[in-house]
């Protein structure tokens, strides 16, 4: 009889990881193990408002799939995912097709517009590698048309972003750091630059307590950021924003919308119900109505019976429900019984761009500054550790030994 087949779509966070602890797990002769991702490298979503600012270079934020994973456990398609044929156990790829006994379906985010009109056409989005790459090319773009004489419009140089969430906070952090070394370089004086964040809702960063939301957009405001925090943007244009009910124009050269992540649409044309974008998914993370179909990551809700309320969707439930999709496949095998996932919060930091930050860890320590930073590097490097052991640590960590 040939091995069930266990194919895992998306190499993310939540894909990457439940690939390695799968090869890890399960003997050869117990399945086989394929992984289909659209590149043949897995990038570092939370570090890409870096690449998108400019503070990082886009090839430390990417790791070679091959180097990490072992390549004889795991069959590697580079390609990309056009349909998931549930009822029939296919997945329909760009360039083929691929069939399976258990499916894991971790196709990440994609940004949600809520609808505003023009978003989706003309706000640039931090999504991945290439479009961050893009944002930091054309933000250059913009300096060098203007000092060069090419566009001598001043509001080219103003970068305005739409959202005061994680991503939009991180990535005014690493402007504030960025715009300034720009400026130097192409000769521009720091006061034509406007960084302006715009936000519907009444404060910056839902979620954080009210001192650590406060510390931030002082800290970011102390260097140079525009805050229009209880704005609503009407309309995204070619020129920028129209916000408020009395439909104020501002105008800049780059526009990034940050301002919310759904679902890969995939899931949803595939026919898996959504619900507030993603699929709510049972405790033990496999879809309503499927045995053999898990679905984790951004692409998921995991509710907490506790609370009454999902779970936190990031890169922290990501890796750790990668451990329990890549426990319970293990169970469903060898016809043991399943596990529930549980959420082991250890608390969040957000970097405010260069040596700043704020957040909690643990117990609700609150953390502020350099020693916020300190954990977030930390933070960062425990997962490069988890995925490529010290030799990835040593080749792209961030805490600096030496
Ligand atoms: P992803 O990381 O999005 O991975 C999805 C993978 O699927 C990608 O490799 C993609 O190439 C691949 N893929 C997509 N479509 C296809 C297709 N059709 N075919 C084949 N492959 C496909 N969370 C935290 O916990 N802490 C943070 O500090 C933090 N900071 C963040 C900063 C930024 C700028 C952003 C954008 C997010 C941040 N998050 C943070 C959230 C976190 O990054 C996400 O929750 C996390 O990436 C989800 O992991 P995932 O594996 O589900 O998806």
């Amino acid at each position: 009889k040939s091995k069930p087949k266990i194919l895992v779509l998306g190499a993310g966070y939540a894909g990457m990881m439940t690939a390695k602890r799968l090869s890890q797990q399960l003997k050869p002769e117990e399945a086989e193990i394929a992984l289909v991702n659209k590149h043949n490298y897995h990038y570092l979503t939370t570090w890409l408002h870096e690449v998108a600012a400019g503070t990082e270079e886009p090839n430390k934020s990417r790791v070679m799939i091959s180097d990490v994973l072992n390549t004889k456990r795991v069959q590697l398609h580079y390609d990309t995912v056009v349909e998931i044929k549930k009822d029939e156990q296919r997945v329909v790829l760009e360039n083929g097709e691929l069939s399976y006994d258990y499916l894991v379906v971790a196709l990440g985010f994609e940004t949600a517009t809520f609808g505003i009109p023009g978003i989706k056409e003309h706000a640039l989005k931090i999504e991945n590698i290439n479009s961050s790459r893009y944002i930091r090319d054309h933000i250059e773009y913009q300096f060098a048309r203007y000092s060069s004489g090419v566009d001598r419009n001043e509001d080219s140089l103003n970068i305005l972003v739409g959202g005061a969430g994680f991503t939009g906070i991180e990535f005014v952090g690493e402007l504030a750091k960025r715009v300034p070394e720009l400026c130097k370089e192409y000769n521009i004086d720091r006061e034509k630059v406007r960084i302006i964040n715009v936000e519907a809702a009444p404060t910056v960063l839902p979620g954080f307590s009210e001192d650590l939301v406060e510390y931030a957009k002082k800290s970011l405001e102390d260097r140079g950021v525009e805050f229009r925090i209880g704005t609503k943007i009407q309309e995204c244009t070619e020129k920028g924003f129209i916000v408020g009910d009395d439909r104020e124009e501002i105008n800049a050269g780059t526009v990034v919308w940050t301002g919310g992540v759904q679902a890969n649409s995939i899931v949803g044309e595939s026919g898996f119900e959504i619900f507030k974008g993603k699929v709510n998914v049972n405790e033990d993370l496999r879809a309503p109505g499927y045995e053999n179909i898990f679905v984790i990551g951004d692409c998921s809700w995991v509710m907490d019976k506790e609370s009454d309320k999902p779970f936190a969707v990031n890169a922290q439930s990501a890796i750790q429900e990668a451990d329990t999709c890549a426990s319970n496949l293990t169970a469903l095998l060898r016809k043991e019984p399943l596990q529930s996932f549980q959420f082991d919060y250890k608390g969040t930091v957000a970097s405010l761009g260069g040596s700043d930050a704020m957040g909690t860890v643990l117990d609700d320590k609150k953390l502020y500054g350099m020693s916020a930073k300190a954990m977030k590097n930390v933070i960062d490097d425990r997962y490069l550790f988890l995925v490529g052991g010290p030799k990835l640590v040593l080749k792209k960590g961030k805490v600096r030994f030496f």
